[in-house]
């Protein structure tokens, strides 16, 4: 299996070095050559399965010859093996014929575990292989970055560096990364804004020579692999809901588009879904681009659900590739041009191509709110504001009553607990393996917002020969 550049500029790699590099060096995003095939023998066959062998089933064709199967097996049991649900991906029941797609039961309670846990331990096993090391280093405003360190914690061949706005994340956002004591893991606690640490990322990996000095690296939703991995729960979910025989559709709460595109792929490669459904909050340049071919930004305004507070969906360009016919240069002069004027149109045939494809719907803050009070009136069960903005979509885009409609829930509800109180009075607790996290110890050391000072940081404590 091959993976091309979505900008055709680059020369084709294999998964392993794929998973090491992110971004291509065309500046495009790897896809595959072409698509894996499961037969409907084969997915039927997945009935039965536990999460990680149906995981290792789906992931394997991606993976092609870089790693060998029965480790490539052995490193995806272990990932799922301390989730705290014996399903991983649990489906729950909400109405006649409307499902929720449980996917926070991972080490820090979002649905970027599932990708992490085992990109952590594939990034690992290839570098080990190949006797090199990375330095991850990373920015995040709060959830992005537990979700990462619980992924590379103890890993031989990485150290990581996250860096968090000092005193704007909220405490159980910061000690869920500060309180990860392993001796690979560095929290920087920056004296700035979210901003000055995006920025002080893009000059680390500006300055040449300590970018490769140290091999840094990145972990972010650009990654191939991390769409790979997340195809596995369409697939499961589906297949506990009658695939092969039975069609499904999904409602996916989207900022990245990377957690849809997963859902595409499951489609390409032969899964049975009768529709996939963007899910916004007001951030809503996906509505906007699937109803009205409209593809232009704004602001970024905040939301209750904040991890979709995005205007440019990173992932967008792998479907906007396969709408241009998989050209790479016209897709780089579409993106190009986006980037220049900050909109693009997209034209009538390939809207109608991308409109057979997805349905799309928005959700307000106040009808977030509604939905997490009617779920929980109806059926008891506590919502995300994420996974109610998914909810409420998946509502106003149902079709046929006899498809089964999935819709995810991509956080816990203890992660929101503010929004989950106004809504239904009750303030959502930690699960029981996470409730000692306010006792627990934390190790953060504070920095200037000075690249010098990050850098110097990363150069003591990086493990490199
Ligand atoms: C990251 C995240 C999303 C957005 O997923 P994408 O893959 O970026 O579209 C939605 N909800 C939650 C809770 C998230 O953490």
């Amino acid at each position: 299996m091959r993976y091309v550049s979505t900008r055709g500029g680059a020369r084709p790699l294999a998964f392993d070095d794929v998973l090491l590099a992110g971004l291509a060096p065309d500046g495009g995003l790897y896809v595959p050559r072409e698509w894996p095939r499961l037969t409907a023998a084969q997915i039927a066959d997945l009935a039965g399965r536990s999460y990680a062998e149906i995981t290792f089933r789906v992931l394997r064709p991606f993976v092609g010859n870089a790693i060998r199967a029965d480790d490539l097996e052995a490193l995806v049991a272990d990932a799922y093996a301390g989730f705290g649900h014996e399903a991983v991906a649990p489906l729950k029941q909400l109405g006649p014929n409307d499902f929720l797609l449980e996917l926070f039961h991972g080490p820090t309670l979002a649905f970027k575990d599932y990708a992490l846990q085992v990109v952590g331990r594939l990034f690992d096993h290839v570098l080990r292989k190949k006797g090199a090391r990375v330095t991850i280093v990373g920015a995040t405003s709060g959830d992005t970055g537990s979700a990462a360190i619980e992924a590379c914690r103890d890993r031989e061949a990485i150290d990581i560096f996250i860096m968090h706005p000092r005193g704007r994340t909220s405490e159980v956002q910061r000690r869920q990364m500060t309180t990860v004591l392993s001796p690979n893991v560095h929290n920087i606690a920056l004296k700035g804004t979210f901003d000055d640490c995006q920025d002080l990322l893009k000059a680390m990996f500006a300055d040449v020579a300590f970018r490769d000095r140290f091999a840094l690296s990145a972990v972010n939703s650009i990654n191939w692999a991390r769409v790979a991995v997340q195809v596995a729960y369409y697939v499961a979910s589906a297949v506990a809901l009658g695939a092969p025989r039975r069609r499904v559709a999904f409602t996916v709460p989207t900022g990245n588009f990377g957690n849809i595109f997963a859902a595409h792929a499951a489609r390409r490669m032969g899964l049975p879904v009768a529709s996939l459904v963007v899910a916004s909050n007001r951030n809503d340049i996906l509505w906007r681009t699937i109803a009205k071919g409209d593809m232009s930004l704004s602001e970024v305004e905040p939301s209750l659900s904040p991890s979709m507070d995005i205007q440019v969906s990173s992932n967008f360009e792998r479907l906007l590739f396969e709408l241009w016919g998989r050209r790479g240069k016209a897709t780089a002069a579409l993106m190009t041009r986006f980037r220049a004027e900050r909109r693009a149109e997209i034209p009538p045939a390939r809207l109608a191509a991308l409109r057979a494809g997805f349905a799309a719907g928005r959700c307000s803050d106040e009808e977030t709110i509604e939905t997490i009070r009617r779920v929980h009136q109806r059926t008891g069960e506590l919502l995300d504001p994420h996974g109610a903005v998914a909810v409420h979509v998946a509502g106003i885009a149902r079709g046929r009553r006899d498809v089964p409609m999935v819709a995810l829930a991509c956080a816990h509800p203890a992660k929101f607990p503010d929004a989950v109180e106004r809504a239904t009075g009750i303030r959502p607790a930690l699960p029981a393996r996470l409730a000692d996290l306010h006792e627990r110890r934390e190790r953060v050391s504070v920095l200037p917002n000075d690249l010098r000072a990050v850098e110097d940081f990363v150069a003591a404590r990086a493990r490199m020969r």
